[in-house]
């Protein structure tokens, strides 16, 4: 199960794995264009998909998605690769100098939230003699991407001029929330009033784009204000709540996509006192059955699960004991559990959750399930 052969040859091996449940995430995607209403849903690929792997997820999502996005520029050209021509593409990370040039070539729609950008954007269609389709983005309250809302009629006037000239298309207008998933925050108000203004500059310089986009996850579910003509969910695709401590995926109607889990390589009895692994944080209080996981912070196990980490066993809930290793870690295992049992980190159902294993290292469930190591194999099924 965890070797692929091909002709009798083994082509990859690991003693663990990621299951990713397609059918999950297509799911998540009907949940949330459900509690988005009529808004258009971009489905957020960024990252390796969040860690579950983008090529498989895209081209999942792609037929019930009307955008698919990529954070970095490098990754919605590969996406456009995976893909295939069709499927909007939106991305907004690139720096002064990208090949945006190779960008409008594979169709790739551009954020533009700085000068320099609206330049670069103007030269690149002017060398590949195509129009780019350009989403104004404006900063509403991150101090993060974005023309400030003082520089919004020049970007207008700037952007007009050059979609006279047939280089651009401006087809959106967008900006990010810093608190969505703090529904009572009030800061998502302050920050749709903004977006208000900026709508408003740009419409003074005759910049009136077809689609307005807000929402992220957190924005999509909590605050209906903000979902405008398109919301840009990611993490609850892959099946984890923006923040359990406001509604838990559960409660969300989302199955998490991926499972981890790993075969155990050694099982032992050992006795009270006895110290567990680097720096002896740990002792067992009494005779104890420990198990070894090939797994570590190597493969994106964070050091912070030292002690906490929640495993299950044989159906059995246990905890990762003393500090996890750059390729393995010990948990407790139950009385009859033997090397080759599996197991599970976390998953759907009754294992634990990327989340729970969120609380356990103080982060949230994005965490977890992105910085998956490219180590462990990814297996599809749905
Ligand atoms: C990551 C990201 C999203 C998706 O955020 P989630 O909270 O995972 O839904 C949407 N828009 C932008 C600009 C992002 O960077």
């Amino acid at each position: 199960m965890r070797t692929h052969s091909a002709g009798g040859i083994v082509i990859s091996y690991y003693p663990a794995e990621a299951r990713i449940d397609l059918s999950a995430i297509r799911s998540n995607l009907s949940s949330v264009r459900e509690a988005a209403g009529e808004a258009a849903v971009l489905a957020v690929v960024k990252a390796d998909a969040y860690g579950h792997g983008r090529a498989e997820v895209a081209r999942a999502l792609a037929p019930a998605a009307d955008y698919l996005g990529a954070a970095q520029l490098g990754e919605a050209l590969a996406l456009r690769e995976e893909v295939g021509p069709g499927p909007r593409i939106l991305t907004w990370i690139f720096a002064p100098g990208a090949p945006l040039a190779q960008a409008l070539r594979a169709d790739v729609e551009l954020s533009a939230g700085a000068f320099w950008a609206i330049d670069e954007i103007a030269r690149a269609a002017r060398e590949t003699g195509t129009t780019a389709k350009v989403h104004l983005k404006v900063d509403t309250g991150m101090a993060r991407g974005g023309f400030n809302l003082a520089d919004v009629a020049e970007a207008s006037r700037r952007l007009r001029a050059l979609q006279a000239d047939g280089l651009l298309a401006v087809v959106g207008l967008w900006s990010h929330l810093a608190r969505a998933d703090e529904p009572e925050s009030g800061a998502t108000e302050r920050q749709i009033e903004r977006f208000e203004q900026a709508r408003a500059a740009a419409r003074s310089e005759g910049i009136e784009p077809e689609i307005l986009h807000l929402a992220a996850s957190g924005g999509a579910l909590w605050h209906p204000a903000a979902r405008y003509d398109m919301v840009r969910p990611g993490i609850v695709l892959y099946g984890l709540s923006p923040n359990p401590e406001v509604a838990t995926a559960r409660e969300l109607g989302l199955t998490p996509a991926m499972e981890l889990s790993a075969s155990l390589i050694l099982e032992r009895g050992v006795p009270a006192q006895t110290p567990i692994s680097y720096g002896h944080t740990e002792k067992t209080e009494a005779p104890t059955r420990l198990g070894v996981v090939p797994l570590g912070y190597g493969d994106g196990i964070p050091r912070a699960a030292s002690g906490v980490g929640p495993v299950s066993v044989g159906g059995v809930r246990t905890r990762i004991r003393g500090r996890v290793c750059m390729d393995q870690f010990v948990v407790d295992v139950p009385e009859a559990a033997t090397a080759g049992d599996t197991a599970f980190l976390f998953g759907a159902g009754d294992l634990p959750s990327a989340d729970e294993w969120a609380q356990a290292c103080g982060t949230i469930g994005y965490e977890i399930v992105t910085r998956l190591g490219a180590r462990v194999p990814r297996r599809y099924h749905g």
